[in-house]
């Protein structure tokens, strides 16, 4: 298996898990043409999607889904909720496959096996995923106000993980942020500040994980260096194990 990503940030999130027969989109909070453009930079082609997951409704993850799979066919995976409040987001004469998830049960995609995990954030009905194929495992967790228990026990031994790290708690106090924007970002339903990420990582068996990769940083009140410094002290992990996904380009290969 392997995983890229065509960008991620506030401005824009998709991911792509790979293996031998299936290619599987996660959220796609690009345009259509600007997803089509990254996505050849990995040379997949469109059409060449199993299908598209999306994690829930905010527009820097659902921003081209509908027209994309409207157009190249590709069926989209999403909770009742997430659906419900995309509803008035997709066109009347779309053709789209809608298969709606199950709580929080295992599901299969072809060979791939996709575990939903519910988060704590402010929207109708958000899942996180973990996806399972040949014995190896990678989880993508973004979008989440803080870290659950149950997110723990789940995660516990994964071979892969691509965590947000969203911002510098002290960063997003000083910014100059409205104190609404600041208490929503900081929220129990907001995004992960940097130590709250590390709580998680620390909980879990990192030794065993081949690679960590930073998501969803904010361009505002974060620091990349900063953040891949706090990863390599809590795990001690080698520079090269330790990625930071970039909004504008994304983050290359890296196979799990
Ligand atoms: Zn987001
Ligand atoms: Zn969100």
């Amino acid at each position: 298996m392997r995983f890229c990503s065509l960008g991620s940030g506030s401005a824009g999130n998709s991911f792509v898990v790979q293996d031998d027969k299936t290619t599987l989109l996660i959220d796609c909070g690009f345009g259509l043409n600007e997803t089509v453009t990254r996505l050849d930079r990995y040379d997949i082609k469109p059409d060449e999607l199993n299908a598209i997951l999306l994690t829930h409704e905010h527009e820097d993850h659902i921003k081209g889904a509908f027209s994309f799979s409207n157009k190249y066919k590709v069926p989209i995976h999403l909770s009742h909720g997430t659906f419900k409040m995309c509803k008035k987001r997709i066109n009347d004469n779309y053709d789209i496959n809608f298969n709606i998830i199950n709580g929080s049960k295992p599901f299969m995609i072809d060979d791939i096996k996709v575990t939903p995990i519910p988060v704590p954030h402010d929207a109708r009905e958000p899942f996180q995923f973990m996806f399972e194929s040949n014995f190896k495992t990678i989880a993508i967790i973004t979008d989440l106000g803080f870290i659950t228990k149950h997110l723990i026990k789940t995660l516990k031994e994964i071979n892969a993980l691509v965590i947000e790290f969203n911002h510098d708690k002290n960063m997003l106090i000083n910014s100059d942020y409205p104190q609404s924007l600041k208490d929503r970002v900081s929220g129990m339903y907001g995004h992960l500040e940097n130590m709250e990420s590390i709580k998680l990582l620390k909980s879990i068996n990192y030794k065993s994980i081949k690679w960590i990769a930073a998501a969803h940083l904010s361009e505002k009140n974060n620091d990349k260096k900063l953040v891949k410094r706090l990863i390599a002290d809590a795990t001690l992990k080698e520079n090269e194990s330790i990625k930071v996904i970039d909004q504008m380009n994304g983050i290359d290969w890296l196979n799990i």
